[in-house]
């Protein structure tokens, strides 16, 4: 997107990783942006995830094998997929339309609606870096698939024939008596692994510190405790938006309020069916040895990542509302699922130290495609929300977009698949 196509003014609504990107090309193209949160800025689900940037993730959650997950899940209290029954209508109506989608062809036929997305995003993350002086531990070292055991491994080879063929994203298989020689963190006996190479990562938490100063000196102004609280319309447009901090007018609003992003639904008069995900980390100092790799444990369903000043575990999708509580068996349960595969497991006594556990909700939609493009019957009113699991990943691209359609410009990306008009 080229500066200087777009003039006025903008407020964004949520400043987790999909407000500041909005707010990032929105002032490269030439808008005053001011991102106004009823919290702290990236406080929320953008603070604390795994850090992928992984255009390997092209798959949605809608396989055929989640239906029978969700079920089982009922079931035991430490699946890391989780449903929790509820009384709330929506939830089962969001199930249910999940559920219709989990088969071979929409599962492939999403995944081709992402991948433009995912490759625009890593070109847009390496500009990004290029081009400022963010750094955000930025490191393009690839993702590291582990299998503990054999079935698991060759379970997976079907997955990757799948990525290979159908999206042309090759891994490099590795044998289990290779992977120490990978990566010294990794145990002897493993089954063995696939790396993708192309995928990157960085450190969320500063990134957005980062990526805030930054937008700050470039003239965005960030308004923090400060909630949307009613939409005015008028003439099929947005007049002014009511917040706790008073009235709010500008020549375009964009909407990026994350898992929360359903309630604003009867504001913008549209469907915004967005769930809460609620995922757990726990961050730690490194461990001796650290993964030198980010890596995944897909039988466990946990992520490793290691920083520049710390290492995180990262797992577990529950659909449980805005349960805000952190269990300990959880946190528990993220420490025990490292130890068939790591040498210094995180519950290794070594390892404990100064820890942070977290939470964060996901906002995910039933098809696992976000929801960007105009709010329906609202001429200047802009959604970029329903990010899923991969809301870090998208950011970029998502920002990119925002600001072509805010300046009227064609889209670098078809974006039918993400229409807000969908629901
Ligand atoms: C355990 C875990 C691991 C993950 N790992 C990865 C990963 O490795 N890679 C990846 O790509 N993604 C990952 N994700 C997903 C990713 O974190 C999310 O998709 C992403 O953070 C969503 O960003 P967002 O800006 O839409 O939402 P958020 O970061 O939640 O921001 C939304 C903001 O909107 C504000 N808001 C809401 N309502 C209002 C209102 N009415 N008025 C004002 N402000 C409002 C909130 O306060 C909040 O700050 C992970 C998630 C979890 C839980």
């Amino acid at each position: 997107m080229n500066g200087g196509a777009g003039t006025g003014t903008v407020v964004v609504t949520g400043g987790g990783i999909i407000g500041l990107a909005c707010a990032h090309y929105l002032a490269r193209a030439g808008f005053r942006v001011t991102v106004i949160d009823r919290a702290g800025i990236g406080q929320a689900c953008s603070y604390a995830n795994c850090g992928y940037v992984c255009p390997s993730h092209v798959l949605p959650l809608n396989a055929p094998g989640a239906l029978l997950a969700g079920v089982q899940s009922l079931f035991r209290p430490r699946s890391a997929f989780r449903i929790k029954p509820q009384l709330r209508f929506d939830i089962y109506r969001w199930l249910f339309e999940f559920a219709r989608r989990c088969t071979h062809d929409r599962m492939i036929a999403a995944g081709h609606c992402l991948q433009p997305l995912l490759e625009s995003s890593m070109n847009e993350y390496r500009r990004l870096f290029d081009s400022t002086a963010l750094e955000g531990e930025w490191k393009e070292q690839g993702l590291l698939y582990v299998f503990e055991t054999d079935e698991g491994f060759a379970s997976f080879s079907q997955t990757d024939e799948l990525l290979t063929e159908t999206y042309g994203l090759a891994a490099r298989r590795i044998e289990g008596n290779e992977l120490t020689g990978f990566d010294v963190a990794l145990k002897d006996g493993l089954a063995g692994a696939y790396f993708y190479d192309d995928d990157a990562s960085l450190r969320p938490d500063r990134l957005i510190r980062e990526w805030r100063s930054e937008l700050t000196q470039s003239g965005v102004e960030f308004v923090e405790h400060c909630a949307l609280e009613r939409v005015h319309r008028s003439n099929g447009r947005i007049s002014t938006l009511e917040t706790s901090n008073g009235e709010l007018a500008a020549d375009h609003y964009v909407f990026a309020a994350g898992a929360w992003s359903s309630e604003l639904a009867t504001e913008l008069g549209c469907s915004l069916p967005i769930e809460p995900g609620k995922g757990y980390s726990l961050t730690m100092s490194r461990p001796d040895p650290c993964p030198q790799y980010p890596m995944l444990f897909p039988e466990h369903r946990i992520g490793v990542t290691p920083f520049d000043e710390g290492y995180r575990i990262g797992s577990m999708m529950e659909f449980v509302g805005f349960d805000s509580s952190i269990p300990e068996h959880r946190i528990q349960q993220l420490r025990e699922s490292t130890r068939p595969y790591l040498i210094a497991p995180a519950d290794n006594e070594a390892v404990a130290g100064a820890e942070e556990t977290w939470y964060g909700w996901r906002p995910m939609t039933w098809d696992s495609l976000p929801i960007i493009g105009r709010v329906p019957g609202l001429d200047n009113g802009l959604l970029a929300t329903g990010h899923n699991m991969l809301g870090l990943t998208l950011a970029p691209a998502t920002g990119r977009l925002i600001a072509e359609i805010a300046c009227e410009q064609p889209t670098h990306v078809d974006i039918d698949a993400f229409s807000p008009a969908r629901f």
